[in-house]
């Protein structure tokens, strides 16, 4: 059985815990891999490699950055495939939804390539007489990174470029369902020129979490998973002393307006709703169909949901791929074998499905569940896997009012030709990202990522200027250079006017 184990100080580091995590192929069920769990000491001896790597990358020029930055980019180009069967191999989704992930995380690469203008600080000449004053960032020093299972690439990408590019080192911890990845990307990153212990990959658990919440050396987190670990990512983290961005969970509606495109409509649902099973903290999961349109729509979205080709992500001809456990399976049956007494009509049962010749894989069918009521647990909580649920408003006001009164508010779309309710609707709806006829509105990189409400937790956003800033803190200069043949100004003890 393959093992994984961590990379600190640009080699690979055994697990010396002694304890393993499994790590499973959801298309066959079969545990393929083991992956070191570190205790909080393996967690200190990264972050000690870090500390010390940092006195010189912090002080590092940026063109010297840059030059690794643009290495690394070639390498993962050229790795573009080779990193995504990995992903395929331990999350299960196609193979071709995880070259897209990969495309995405290598945005962040290239806009960390072009640091040295982002970083470019402020400068006011002339404030007083002979006096400047100069606005500049600097790194943090150590930085932790806690990521999810569902994209073991894309967002591990999301932080460590950006981190990296302000001069900070950087400890990842991803997520023990599908670690290879990560191993991936750091050796490249040695590959391209990345000084040893700038980039380290320590895997574990809660005990590696917390050891990281909790080191005195660790000066930021950035964390994307649930909410409820978010929530707790961010008060420990800071209850420390650290700064923290702490991403998570969500419940994506889509507003249907009367007068939409229902096809373009009903193939964005489809799209945004299954793809990647289901597992993506941008899926839309919920459908509001305002006025009349509700049955039309349903039946579009059903006959497109039918034709939906499942099977192992490494098939070409597969357009969704497993669940990540079996236990995440059933879970997600379980609210589609609850939604009918919570008062849902089941349009489409996804449960008890299986893929011939891969019957122990972690499968599950697309389910469409129509009339849910806001009350029922198909609708409350954030299901991760493929179930979409519609809901009916009689209004647009009605169906904005549903959506601002979830809990969640990471991303929302919504459909119309109506571009005074579209404008409308970017002002009044409560989530960070807003999509336009654009089922998914996941920032570009040069744009910052992050939701609202129970969506986020911290004051920064991801990536874009956001990231920047919350890998840098500013410090201001102000300077004079007395001209001596003014001669001194003498003693004031008052308050400069
Ligand atoms: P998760 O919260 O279970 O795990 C995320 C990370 O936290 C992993 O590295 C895991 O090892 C660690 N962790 C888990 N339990 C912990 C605990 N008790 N204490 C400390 N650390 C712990 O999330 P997941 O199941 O891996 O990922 C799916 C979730 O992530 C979904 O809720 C999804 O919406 C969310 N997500 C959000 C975004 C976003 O940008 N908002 C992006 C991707 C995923």
């Amino acid at each position: 059985m393959k093992t994984v184990n961590h990379w600190i100080g640009g080699k690979t580091v055994e697990g010396a815990s002694g304890n393993y995590g499994p790590v499973t192929d959801p298309a066959t069920g079969e545990v393929t891999t083991q992956v070191a769990l570190a205790s909080a000491e393996e967690v200190d001896a990264a972050v000690q490699v870090a500390k010390e790597a940092f006195l010189s990358w912090g002080q590092s020029s940026l063109a010297a950055r840059t030059k690794v930055l643009f290495a690394y980019r070639a390498l993962l180009d050229a790795n573009r495939d080779a990193i995504a069967e990995l992903i395929t191999a331990e999350h299960g989704k196609v193979h071709s939804d995880a070259l897209g992930e990969v495309a995405r995380g290598l945005e962040i690469v290239e806009l960390a390539c072009g640091i040295t203008t982002q970083l470019k600080g402020e400068l006011s000449t002339s404030v007083s007489n002979r006096v400047d004053v100069a606005a500049i960032r600097q790194p943090l020093g150590v930085v932790a990174g806690i990521t999810p299972f569902n994209f073991p690439a894309m967002v591990p990408m999301w932080m460590f470029p950006l981190a990296v590019a302000c001069g900070n080192t950087f400890v990842l911890k991803p997520s023990e369902k599908d670690p290879s990845a990560a191993n991936k990307l750091a050796e490249l990153a040695t590959e391209a020129g990345l000084p040893a212990g700038v980039l380290n990959v320590v895997h574990g658990d809660k005990v590696a979490v917390d050891a990281l919440l909790a080191h005195p050396d660790v000066a930021a987190v950035s964390f994307v998973g649930s909410t409820p670990i978010a929530r707790h990512i961010h008060t420990t983290a800071s209850a420390n002393g650290k700064r923290v961005q702490a991403l998570g969970g969500a419940k994506n509606h889509m507003l249907v307006l009367p007068d939409a495109d229902l096809d373009a409509a009903a193939d964005a649902a489809v799209s945004a709703a299954y793809g990647s099973a289901g597992e993506r903290c941008m899926a839309i999961s919920a459908v509001v169909a305002v006025g009349a349109i509700g049955d039309e729509l349903v039946e579009k979205i059903r006959e497109r949901a039918e034709k939906i080709k499942i099977g192992p992500g490494n098939d070409p001809a597969s357009e969704m791929g497993p669940l990540i456990t079996a236990a995440h399976r059933d879970k997600v049956a379980s609210y589609v074998k609850g939604a009918a007494d919570q008062g849902a009509e089941v349009v489409l049962d996804g449960t008890g499905y299986t893929v011939d010749g891969h019957e122990n894989g972690h499968w599950i069918g697309l389910s469409l569940l129509d009339h849910v009521k806001t009350d029922s647990d198909a609708y409350r909580d954030e299901i991760f896997g493929p179930v979409l649920c519609v809901l009916r408003a009689e209004t647009y006001e009605e169906g904005v009012a549903l959506i601002n009164a979830s809990p969640f508010g990471n991303g929302t779309a919504i459909f119309t030709r109506d571009g005074g309710a579209a404008r409308r609707f970017q002002l009044e709806i409560e989530a960070g990202m807003v999509g336009v006829n654009v089922p998914i509105p996941v920032p570009v990189g040069y744009h910052s990522f992050g939701g609202w409400k129970d969506s986020l937790f911290g004051d920064h956003h991801i990536y874009g200027n956001d990231g920047i800033h919350f890998y840098t803190r500013g410090k201001v200069v102000t300077t004079r250079w007395p001209d001596p043949s003014e001669g001194h100004a003498g003693v004031d003890l008052g308050f400069p006017r």
